[in-house]
């Protein structure tokens, strides 16, 4: 063979080596490569105005990581940034509206009404007013109220009874500020709705989990509520159709973007601000951890439950789910301990310990003002801590020091 013909045999045989690699396996490392990623990332599913969010078995680290900023994490993973991917739940399951209950079809038969209808369409977000209104002034505005802050729908058969629960402590400028905005949305979507501010009394720190838990076990002696939306005080909806609504196949985060964020999230499991459950959702998860006192980790505490019992939630798209927050600064009595990193620590091992079965406090008052249902509970914090599992002891004495420093005299005054 000539030199001339075993040189061209052998650029041949190179070149035929460079398309198998190009057409095989090139494409098939690339699609392993993606298939890692979206496996390290939260598996994220959007429909048209709603999304899907479900904590896969990989989030491990992306939990302990929210564990660890807890909030103020700077913009990493926003909502529309998650990778879209399919999951193991049925299409049907992932996007159905809510169950008509026993309790509904009993209501709808009695009423011989359709059942309501939302009108809202998605839409522009509106600006927002951000001037608070007198009580007086509310109540002259929304006659339609009734006393309690319960509204229902007079021409058609509601498919849930919503109570929204609102934490609380000395914010009556965001209050009277949400009411206004909050009030005729719902009115616009022919909710049925009561509303319950749920008021820590001073001086023992601010605990939005036992709060919540005190609230949903208090609405449920005052009637018998299908959704409860666990909704900030300082939270104003900027679009009429985000729709206050639970879903059957797990909670509702209303939440996409706030203001804060320039209209994102800080990170993408993060779950505070606006969130919904059946009754029987936030029952299955055990509510709230009862063992954060001060500002932070108490919804990434509820993101690992919801994980941990395998519940899906969804998440609302921009496309109606922006909020602005009232810009504010850090209250006294709220302010954020380091140790409650170490009780996250805990999250899914005291589950079924540290929650609604466990939310120790007392009702000091109740009163159906025009426009809220108002609840005071005091909260010993040292009641609570008794109640947490002993396997804890170190971590809690830790934070009990620490909030014990933080209400050292004149640290904080009571209003
Ligand atoms: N909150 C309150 N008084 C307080 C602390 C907190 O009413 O002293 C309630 C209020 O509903 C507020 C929510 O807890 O919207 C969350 O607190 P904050 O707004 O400080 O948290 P952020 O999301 O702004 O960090
Ligand atoms: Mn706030």
């Amino acid at each position: 063979m000539s030199f001339s013909r075993a040189l061209q045999k052998t650029v041949s045989k190179r070149v035929l080596k460079t398309l198998v690699v190009l057409v095989v396996f090139l494409p098939l490392w690339t699609y392993m490569q993606a298939s890692l990623t979206v496996n390290r990332s939260l598996v994220f599913i959007r429909s048209a105005d709603d999304g899907n969010v479900r904590a896969d078995d990989n989030v491990a680290t992306e939990s302990a990581d929210a564990v660890r900023c807890s909030h103020n994490c700077g913009h990493s993973g926003t909502t529309e940034s998650g990778s879209i991917t399919s999951s193991s739940e049925p299409l049907s399951r992932q996007f159905s509206t809510p169950a008509v209950t026993e309790e509904v079809l009993r209501r709808h038969r009695d009423d011989v009404m359709p059942f309501c209808e939302n009108p809202t369409r998605s839409s522009a977000p509106r600006w927002p007013s951000k001037e608070p209104v007198t009580a007086q002034e509310l109540a002259e505005r929304f006659p339609m109220m009734q006393l309690g802050g319960h509204y229902s729908p007079s021409n058609c058969t509601p498919r849930e009874k919503l109570a929204i629960l609102i934490p609380y402590r000395n914010r009556s400028v965001h209050l009277h500020t949400l009411l206004p905005n909050l009030i005729p949305m719902l009115i616009k979507q022919n909710a049925d709705f009561t509303i319950f501010v749920v008021e820590q009394a001073m001086p023992t720190r601010f605990n939005k989990g036992v709060l919540f838990n005190a609230g949903f076990l208090e609405a449920l002696k005052l009637g018998d509520f299908d959704c409860f939306i666990l909704h900030d005080v300082d939270m104003i909806p900027l679009n009429d159709a985000n729709t206050y609504q639970c879903r059957s196949d797990g909670p509702v985060h209303f939440m996409a973007g706030v203001n804060k964020f320039h209209y994102g999230l800080s990170y993408s499991w993060l779950l505070g601000g606006v969130l919904g459950f059946t009754k029987d959702q936030y029952k299955a998860v055990n509510g709230f951890s009862n063992l954060y006192f001060g500002w932070g980790a108490e919804d990434d505490d509820m993101f690992l439950r919801l994980k941990k019992k395998r519940m899906d939630y969804h998440r609302k798209g921009k496309d109606v789910g922006l909020y602005d927050m009232i810009r504010h600064s850090r209250d006294k009595g709220w302010e954020p301990i380091n140790s409650r990193f170490s009780i996250t620590h805990f999250s899914t091992r005291r589950i079924d310990d540290d929650g609604l079965n466990t939310a120790v406090y007392s009702r000091t008052s109740l009163r159906q003002l025009p426009l809220y249902t108002w609840i005071r509970v005091f909260v010993d914090m040292k009641q609570v801590y008794e109640k947490a599992p002993e396997y804890m002891k170190d971590v809690i004495e830790k934070a009990s020091r620490e909030n014990a420093a933080l209400l050292s005299p004149g640290s904080v005054e009571d209003h």
